[in-house]
């Protein structure tokens, strides 16, 4: 479908907008999604690094890994389909953003009231008071304790956990409350995340779908776009913007 033969007029600036992303808006910004080759890494078992379980056998193995992480993400900048989604944030007042991705790209690229389903691997949490921690040593690969004896983890969410509740239920609301929805990168297929396109269409509202690969999804997206989004999305944002003003 070409850009210019969508027609956008039924939007205006007070229409309610979410962003749903997944992990393909972090790879075009070079971070490796959880499966990829990635180093020595690739011979453990996520299971093991991404656990109760694994933290428990071996804090320190996992807390490495997580640093390992951080590192590549500082190194790694928003691109362009974050930076469209700022952009957009602009035109329509009431939008928001909702993730699946922990590396914090939405925020340093400026975008506004993220919804974090899986966490932000730069924050930190007790493993037992779930009190959220300062450290000095954000990037720690050593075990350090809360006061409560507790074990310090990164704040994200692991293999076996639930989603905490207020941010998915703030997710689901917006999703089910909006008029248009772009779900950007996500193969829709880790659940409860994966119902929220669908959900967003059962309530009326308009779901494009940006994704190099067909999902699960695509074959009910009002559009579904084969592509990369940081070549597409800074496109739509141009058609949008002028179809609006
Ligand atoms: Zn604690």
């Amino acid at each position: 479908m070409m850009l210019e033969n969508m027609r956008f007029e039924r939007f205006t600036q007070d229409s309610r907008v979410v962003f749903f992303t997944g992990a393909g808006i972090s790879a075009e910004s070079g971070i490796a999604t959880f499966r990829d080759p990635d180093g020595h890494w690739s011979k453990y078992d996520p299971m093991k690094l991404a656990s109760q379980a694994g933290f428990r056998e071996d804090p320190e193995l996992v807390l490495g890994w997580y640093a390992d992480r951080r590192e590549a993400i500082h190194k790694a900048k928003p691109n362009a389909a974050h930076i469209s989604i700022s952009k957009f944030q602009k035109l329509f007042r009431h939008s928001v953003v909702i993730t699946q991705n922990v590396d914090g790209l939405h925020e340093r690229a400026g975008n506004r009231s993220i919804y974090e389903l899986h966490g932000n691997i730069h924050r930190h949490k007790c493993n037992s008071c779930g009190k959220y921690i300062e450290l000095n040593d954000m990037n720690m690969r050593i075990l350090n304790r809360c006061e409560c004896g507790g074990s310090i983890r990164p704040d994200v969410v692991w293999f076996g956990e639930s989603l905490a509740l207020e941010t998915i239920n703030g997710a689901f609301n917006a999703a089910q409350n909006c008029d248009l929805m772009f779900t950007i990168g996500t193969s829709t297929q880790i659940y409860p995340a994966a119902q929220l396109p669908f959900e967003a269409q059962k309530n009326g509202a308009f779901v494009i779908e940006i994704n190099p690969e067909a999902t699960s999804f695509s074959a009910q997206a009002d559009i579904s776009l084969r592509d990369k989004a940081g070549s597409i999305l800074p496109k739509i944002y141009e058609e949008i913007n002028a179809q609006l003003n």
